[in-house]
């Protein structure tokens, strides 16, 4: 599993790099948002190429 630690004005406007494979993360991958969505500290995500699971951590 990949975890990063990322502004997340930074994060939702150019994703990042998935850890395992380097390919492009973002938003769209999204399926979780803890503890809630409209607060968000955490974004949980699978990459859409290599199936790693990720976690985005809004610093
Ligand atoms: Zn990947």
């Amino acid at each position: 599993m990949g975890r990063q630690n990322l502004p997340r004005d930074q994060w939702l406007e150019i994703g990042s790099e998935c850890p395992h494979c380097g390919e492009r993360i973002t938003e769209d991958l999204v399926y979780s948002l803890r503890p809630i969505p409209e607060d968000p500290k955490l974004a949980l995500l699978y990459c859409a190429n290599c199936g790693e699971r990720n976690e985005i951590n809004f610093v």
